[in-house]
């Protein structure tokens, strides 16, 4: 993929910097920059965070699957007893930040379908 430059005609090149990407002119310094976005902001899929069953749950992992899930901690109880159970289901950014809480407070869970980040 080749450009040239609006202005002087030189030919352009490819450029990524911190958060930003376009092309360049080397000749004379003209730019065209688009935001670069991160790919998981680019994903469309919708994921699945289930949890994988645990007996006798502890109160921070009541706290946190509650917290997740929007229930109270009696549902989230039944929710980790029940399991496996979905508990959120979304976007591949807010799947991610429920995996790093998951992780975390060690608890277990599953992805569906498979999650890259
Ligand atoms: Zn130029």
């Amino acid at each position: 993929m080749h450009r040239f430059c609006e202005e002087c005609g030189a030919g352009m090149e490819w450029f990524r910097r911190g958060g930003c990407c376009g092309w360049e002119c080397k000749s004379c310094g003209w730019n065209v920059a688009t935001s670069w976005f991160d790919p998981i902001e680019m994903d469309q899929t919708a994921y699945s965070i289930s949890l994988e069953p645990s007996e006798n749950p502890a109160v921070s992992k009541l706290k946190l699957t509650a917290e997740i899930a929007g229930v109270n901690w009696l549902e989230a109880k039944k929710l980790i007893e029940n399991a496996p159970a979905e508990l959120f289901r979304g976007p591949a950014p807010q799947i991610k930040e429920i995996r790093d809480k998951l992780e975390a407070a060690g608890m277990k869970y599953k992805i569906e379908p498979e999650f890259p980040y």
